[in-house]
């Protein structure tokens, strides 16, 4: 008999030779249907396949994310099986599982392939899926892992690197790869495929080795999910930052100004004016000091804080100064700043928690290819602050930035969120610096917070940096993605560095514990995740221009300059639609431009003093007083964006 502990701690016995497909079975009939792969001992084992012995098995269905990694790793084969149907002389090499699907490079020799071979091969995909043929994962010797391929040179370099005893193959059908596990039960669980493109890829990732074919693809449990993750695609596409951006006129790159720096134009520096308002007036009440640093500094600032160590050789290398001996660093980081600035007078308890809050701009190197929009840039400004405090009140300066962070989201309509805590990996704990009894306190701190906030989280070991342990937030957008964002860190290290202290109630010298925190992460990359979230629809607080004044015909100019005027007054946001043109014409644009409000006027508005109002989306709402309009959308603002406490 072998003893099963499941993942809520309860112990099963079964007999000898018991698969996690019949541990599945002994749990429901349902989820034995349902089970994709499992984990045995923090090991991948096949569902099928003997339990070795005793230990602790996970069992994993398409909810989980490596229920889909098996899933696709075993499409991954079943794509290779189709491709050489096709292809008889392509010559496989790697096909792993990936974030959304899998993919397959393949050699194919003197032939292509193209988009308008990927319907046949879908089909034939299904075909062959539909046979449920079972995946069955096998050890082979070397010298019979190389015979079998003969000819095929990537293969063989592969097999090359492998221990003799350590390889296997897998089966499935007629056709055998080379394969480390990892398999769904049989192909019958793929039910729809699509192959999505193919794409030229260096073998191993270097341009000097043959260019292969990487064909993509993705696979699902049921059609209609297919059908979705495609219609999701879609949508994505629609909301691509980078097309909104250029559409509202909010951001423009230059290639004589340099790659991945981002130039902000009027629109979508006032947005950003209006979040880092936002975030300082809560701050301010949460009693954060601001404070302003420099763009550059010493290269011996980072020597001591330890980035330069690090990070120096892959970044903007020092820049020299006409004399000699002085090199200053483009500022990757605000933290070493902040700490010079603790440490610019002595501090006693009593002055702790201190808190420094700075809209800081750093300049990290991300190489050209690794660019993207305002998600991956070289400059960008972090809503930064540092908070240092003993070790007892580290509790309660988490669960304060806790408030912070969710106030951000709520305002800003992320509705699902979940936290990550990072701590120490459990076996290995020499590679972390600070004490343990320090460490246990701020673990402890960190998991007691999110339980008391009563957060949805969820705990990784060996997440932790080496100098402390964080709490990140995944938030989901509206299309179902994954954004980390609000990062919270503890660090050890930086006060260590720096010497930081701080006199304590016993008159003896301290150091004090350091927070590192930046709900947006950066005002680049949160612009860029609140595009594709709402799609260009700023609430109507954020929004760049609230409100369209239309006039019907130049007659009315008059009346709409005096409406725009009027509600300037108001402190909102206005802009006259000018053009000679027809009104239908003014409306469709106003939408295009997702303006929240359009304010139609003509003889009879000009006549009562009144406006006809459009809502972006709605339609027509009635007409009302100049004034009414004003004080119905101050309201919605005031609702959206309440105070902080
Ligand atoms: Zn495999
Ligand atoms: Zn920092």
């Amino acid at each position: 008999m072998i003893n099963i502990t499941l993942p809520d701690g309860s112990v099963k016995q079964f007999e000898d030779g018991a698969s996690a497909f019949d541990v599945a079975n002994s749990i429901s009939s349902g989820l034995a249907r349902n089970v994709l792969s499992a984990t045995f001992n923090d090991k991948t084992v096949e569902v099928m396949d003997p339990l070795p012995g005793d230990g602790n098995l996970t069992l994993h269905t398409w909810d989980s994310q490596e229920g889909k990694t098996a899933f696709w790793h075993s499409s991954a084969h079943l794509l290779a099986q189709t491709i050489l149907q096709f292809y008889p002389d392509a010559k496989l090499t790697i096909g792993p599982a990936i974030e959304n699907g899998f993919y397959y490079d393949v050699d194919f020799g003197d032939k292509s392939i193209g988009e308008g071979d990927f319907a046949k091969i879908e089909k034939a995909m299904l075909e062959n899926a539909r046979q449920k043929h079972s995946f069955k994962l096998h050890p082979v010797s070397k010298a019979d892992a190389l015979a079998m391929y003969t000819d095929n040179p990537y293969k063989t370099e592969l097999i090359e690197n492998l221990t003799d005893g350590e390889i296997t193959f897998c089966d499935h059908a007629d056709f055998t790869d080379l394969c480390r596990g990892g398999h769904i039960p049989n192909t019958g669980f793929i039910k729809a495929v699509k192959v999505m493109s193919v794409a030229g890829a260096y073998w191993r990732g270097d341009e000097n080795n043959p260019q292969l074919t990487r064909v993509y693809g993705i696979s699902f449990p049921k059609a209609a999910l297919l059908k979705e993750y495609l219609e999701l695609l879609e949508e994505a596409k629609k909301r691509d930052h980078r097309k909104l951006g250029k559409e509202l006129g909010l951001f423009t790159f230059s290639q004589r100004v340099g790659q991945g720096l981002p130039l902000w134009l009027p629109k979508g520096a006032a947005l950003r004016e209006r979040l880092e308002q936002f975030l300082k007036k809560a701050q301010r009440a949460a009693g954060y000091e601001p404070v302003i640093t420099p763009h550059i500094g010493s290269k011996e600032l980072y020597v001591t804080s330890g980035h330069y160590a690090k990070y120096g050789k892959d970044s903007f290398q020092p820049i020299s100064t006409p004399v000699d001996g002085e090199e200053y660093l483009l500022k990757p980081m605000n933290c070493p700043h902040h700490c010079e600035i603790y440490k610019s007078e002595p501090r006693s308890y009593r002055d702790l928690p201190i808190r420094f809050a700075e809209f800081g701009t750093v300049y990290r190197y991300e190489q050209s290819g690794e660019l993207h929009g305002l998600t991956r840039v070289r400059g960008f400004t972090q809503d930064d602050a540092h908070l240092f405090c003993t070790p007892d009140q580290l509790k309660e300066e988490f669960k304060k930035v806790i408030d912070l962070v969710l106030y951000i989201f709520k305002t800003l309509d992320f509705k699902e969120y979940k936290a990550q805590v990072s701590l120490r990996d459990k076996e290995d704990r020499s590679k972390y610096i600070g004490s343990d009894e320090n460490w246990e306190k701020a673990e402890s701190a960190i998991k007691e917070a999110v339980a008391e906030k009563e957060l949805p989280f969820v705990v990784e070991y060996g997440e932790a940096a080496f100098y402390g342990p964080k709490l990140d937030f995944m938030v989901k957008d509206a299309l179902g993605r994954q954004w980390q964002l609000g990062t919270i860190q503890v660090d050890y290290n930086l006060p260590e560095r720096f010497e930081l202290e701080y006199k304590g109630s016993d008159n003896e010298t301290h150091r004090p514990v350091m927070i590192h925190r930046a709900p947006f992460g950066s005002m680049e990359r949160f612009v860029a995740v609140l595009l594709e979230h709402c799609g260009g629809n700023f609430p109507v607080w954020l929004t760049p221009d609230q409100v369209a004044i239309l006039p019907i015909s130049e007659k009315y100019m008059d009346y709409a300059q005096k409406v725009s005027y009027l509600l300037k007054n108001n402190d909102l946001r206005t802009l006259i639609d000018e053009r000679a043109e027809k009104t239908g014409r003014k409306i469709r644009d106003a939408e295009v431009s997702k303006i929240p409000y359009m304010l139609i006027v003509g003889e009879k508005e000009a006549e009562t003093n009144t406006v006809s109002v459009r809502k972006h989306g709605e339609g027509d709402i009635g007409t009302m007083s100049i004034e009414e309009f004003a004080n119905m959308v101050n309201k919605e603002v005031s609702d959206q964006i309440e105070n902080f406490e």
